[in-house]
């Protein structure tokens, strides 16, 4: 920027100077052009006395008269032309006073040549003619030549200041090109730390380790580095988080479990004999105990997952024995719910992967289709392979789930917004997504609202 400034500057002064030296050469030409005017407007006038001499002509006295006015007028503009340097307007009073001498000579001359009246001798009136026109005419000539040295000067100076302009803007341009390419490595070096915390902004949100600090101590460095302390902070906050979420859930889970036990009891009459109404009350009270160590067990399994210490326990087995292990597990409930659970042909595909975890994934996948099916209803359980690739679909004929709703419930806590089925806190469709990702799979949704649903994931042959 600096550089462009005094480059700009600088070419400003220069031309600044060739200008102001063109308006000299001009006004020197206009010097010697006026000045060579009136040497032959002066010869006119003198050629005019010359014939009023022999003619007393009016023809002749018109033209000497013109030719006087016209040579003071030159003198004139002589004077107007001069008159802002000292030296040359000097030199003018005096030419101008030795042509006064001289036209005020001649112009008597004349007039009384006019009227016959010379009263001298002509060869006289030459001589004295000369005495008075000679000096002027050399001072005159003498201005011309200077004013013509001061353009041949100013020629030969335009000439080098030319050469002078040429070399500054070669010098100029390549230092502008340089600037310019410095500042686009500068900008790409920016924009590539710009990038770069671009880059662990993504990190962060994936839970990912981000880039060592940018190096510096600029602007974009600093807000790395505090970018980096509130990434750690962040980390240190959901670790408490975690250590929270999880002691609270052992905490709970143990005497949770002895209620559990201690309602399974009572319900069988180990403490004495109950009625219907109280035997009923207690088994639904053991359910409810069963559902909460159950989202306990979820929320610690979640958490789990997204610390990002879920361990598989690899091994190859047939799908179809995982499909009908958790067809089995949610049969009570289908038949509660009066809905047909249909299971295409299975047979034969092999996967390796963790069981227990699979089976985990189907069972809340047909849960939830069984959960949403009117009474009357089918769900169905379908494997294909496509590839390299099994595709479990999960099909049922409930109430579809909305598009805006489709990615979401995925996430963590989603619920759809008129969730009018059974309540839930949201965990399960995390818990599979967060198991089939484990395995290198992909788990959606494709839905019609108001005819169904069909929940798929995919999953790699072995
Ligand atoms: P929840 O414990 O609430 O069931 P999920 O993660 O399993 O949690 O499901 C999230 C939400 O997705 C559910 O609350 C429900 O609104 C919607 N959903 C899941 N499966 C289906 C389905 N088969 N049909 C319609 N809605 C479903």
């Amino acid at each position: 920027m600096v550089c462009l400034i005094v480059f700009v500057a600088a070419l400003g002064a220069l031309l600044e100077q060739a200008n102001s030296e063109r308006r000299a050469e001009t006004h020197s030409k206009e010097i010697v052009l006026v000045s060579n005017d009136v040497s032959k407007h002066l010869l006119d006038v003198a050629q005019s006395v010359i014939a009023l001499n022999t003619f007393q002509n009016p023809i002749v006295y018109n033209k000497f008269k013109e030719s006087l006015s016209v040579t003071k007028t030159g003198i004139a503009n002589l004077k107007t032309l001069t008159a802002n340097d000292k030296d040359k307007r000097k030199r003018m009073k005096r030419i101008s006073a030795l042509g006064d001498k001289a036209l005020s000579f001649i112009e008597t001359y004349g007039e009384n040549a006019y009227t016959g009246n010379t009263g001298a001798n002509f060869t006289v009136f030459k001589t004295e003619l000369k005495a008075a026109y000679n000096p002027f005419i050399s001072e005159l000539h003498d201005l011309a030549e200077q004013e013509k040295k001061l353009t041949a000067n100013a020629e030969i100076n335009e000439r080098q200041r030319t050469k002078k302009l040429n070399t500054f803007l070669t010098i100029g341009v390549s230092i502008i090109l340089l600037c310019m390419f410095f500042a686009s490595m500068y900008i790409k070096w920016i924009i590539g730390r710009l990038r770069l915390m671009m880059s662990n902004a993504k990190l962060l949100a994936r839970k990912e380790p981000l880039h060592s600090p940018v190096r510096g101590s600029d602007e974009i460095a600093e807000l790395d580095g505090v970018f980096h302390e509130m990434a750690e902070a962040l980390l240190a906050a959901e670790q408490r988080k975690q250590e929270f979420i999880s002691t609270t859930c052992h905490d709970l889970r143990s005497p949770l479990a002895n209620i559990q036990v201690s309602l399974a009891l009572a319900a069988k009459g180990k403490y004495g004999e109950l009625n219907d109404k109280g035997v009923e009350r207690f088994a639904k009270a053991e359910q409810s105990i069963d559902r909460l160590i159950q989202l306990l067990n979820e929320l610690l399994d979640a958490e789990k997952m997204e610390a990002g210490i879920l361990e598989l326990e690899m091994e190859e087995f047939d799908l179809a024995e995982a499909i009908e292990i958790s067809v089995d597990s949610v049969k009570t409930l289908a038949d509660n719910s009066r809905v047909t659970l249909e299971i295409n042909d299975t047979s034969s595909c092999k996967v390796n992967a963790d069981k227990a975890r699979l089976i985990r994934v189907i069972v809340n996948l047909l849960s939830n289709a069984i959960k949403f099916s009117p009474a009357g209803t089918a769900v169905n359980v379908s494997v294909q392979k496509e590839g390299t690739v099994y595709d479990v679909r999960i099909t049922d004929q409930g109430r579809g789930i909305a598009p805006v709703d489709r990615e979401k419930i995925f996430d963590r806590f989603h619920r759809v917004s008129e969730n009018t089925g059974p309540s839930g806190i949201g965990l399960g469709l995390t818990i599979c997504k967060k198991i089939i990702e484990a395995h290198g799979g992909s788990i959606g949704v494709d839905s019609t609202v108001g005819s169904g649903s069909t929940f798929w994931f995919r999953l790699n042959a072995p």
